[in-house]
């Protein structure tokens, strides 16, 4: 059964001239859920994006929300509203009736469109900034106002194109995890592009991976990242090892391998301290370097160091077969 405010791609397809950016691709997201499209710079991210916004126009297929086809309608027509990673805000505006425009734009009064941006001003906890001008504010202040700025049409999917990129590495995990808040205590689902696996990871209810124009596995963060479906997948999201086993490929996690008595012979060639876990990589005849993480306490009690000879082993349950 279909609940209402389903997001639906069907054989959603955009060619620019002889480039194929998404090629009928097919997904219907959960609704009321944080969704992250993530895939490398290129894959069709935001082309699709941009297509359900209505900024983009659709080569083939369908866009749908609750059933209805939207794919042909003006964007602010759609349920859907869009956050930029400029956050193209009006320079002459004040805070407020930045928030306010859309409002003015469809002939709401006055007291009655302010009072609807303070309210959202509140949600993103800028009310008291709102006679500001936006050069008179932070980064993440600016993004907080273009956030209630997308919110005030009361959309029913949030669009988001990598928001988080023009901040410091210390705001964009803070205002990471205030996006998730706000998507929680509105219910709606955001849609958010993204290149970051940590990002991604960190976000979403569901990951969608895309790879060359196609959705290359899509599931619950946890299910993406443990069960990686593909050797793009695996690479991709980090933190495994792709090893040739029997003529097969499989994805093991660089946390399942273990250095001990037993097990495959190997050297190792590194090894990196990353504060709370080692990286060491090793060499073993036939495979790619494979990688094993361990934490920094089991990595000091013993005495590995490039060039040692060690044994690599794991528990055939965390081995996954890759599709060819
Ligand atoms: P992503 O967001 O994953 O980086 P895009 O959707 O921006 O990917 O791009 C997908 C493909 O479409 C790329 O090959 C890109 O060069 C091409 N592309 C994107 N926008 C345009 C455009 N306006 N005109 C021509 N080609 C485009």
């Amino acid at each position: 059964m279909r609940t209402p405010h389903d997001l639906e791609l069907a054989r959603l397809t955009k060619r620019y001239g002889d480039t194929v950016a998404v090629d009928g691709i097919d997904h219907v997201f959960a609704p009321g859920s944080y969704v992250c499209l993530l895939g490398p710079s290129g894959c069709g991210k935001s082309s699709t994006l941009r297509m359900v916004a209505g900024h983009e126009s659709v080569t083939e297929g369908a866009i749908r929300l609750n059933g209805r086809d939207i794919s042909a309608l003006p964007p602010a027509k759609r349920g859907t509203a869009m956050m930029f990673q400029n956050y193209a805000l009006f320079p002459h505006l004040s805070v407020k009736d930045n928030v306010a425009f859309s409002l003015r734009m469809k002939g709401i009064g006055k007291a009655d469109r302010h009072a609807r941006a303070m309210k959202l001003l509140e949600l993103v906890d800028m009310a008291h900034l709102s006679e500001r001008l936006p050069t008179q504010l932070s980064g993440g202040q600016q993004q907080r106002v273009a956030l209630a700025r997308a919110l005030i049409s009361e959309p029913e999917v949030l669009l988001l194109d990598e928001p988080l990129s023009a901040l410091d590495p210390f705001l964009r995990v803070r205002m990471r995890g205030e996006l998730k808040r706000l998507q929680r205590e509105l219910g709606i689902t955001f849609l958010h592009v993204t290149h970051g696996q940590d990002e991604a990871l960190a976000l979403a209810d569901e990951v969608v991976v895309m790879n060359n124009a196609v959705i290359e596995q899509a599931g619950p963060a946890r299910e993406v990242f443990n069960a990686p479906k593909t050797e793009f997948v695996a690479r991709f999201m980090g933190g495994h090892n792709v090893v040739t086993l029997n003529g097969a490929r499989h994805a093991i996690r660089s946390d399942a391998v273990r250095i001990g008595p037993d097990g495959l012979p190997a050297t190792v060639s590194a090894v990196e301290y990353q504060g709370d876990r080692v990286a060491v990589t090793t060499n073993v005849q036939g495979q790619e370097p494979i990688i094993a993480v361990m934490s920094d306490a089991a990595f000091y009690a013993t005495d590995i160091n490039p060039g040692a000879h060690v044994r690599l082993s794991w528990d055939e349950g965390r081995l996954h077969r890759l599709r060819a």
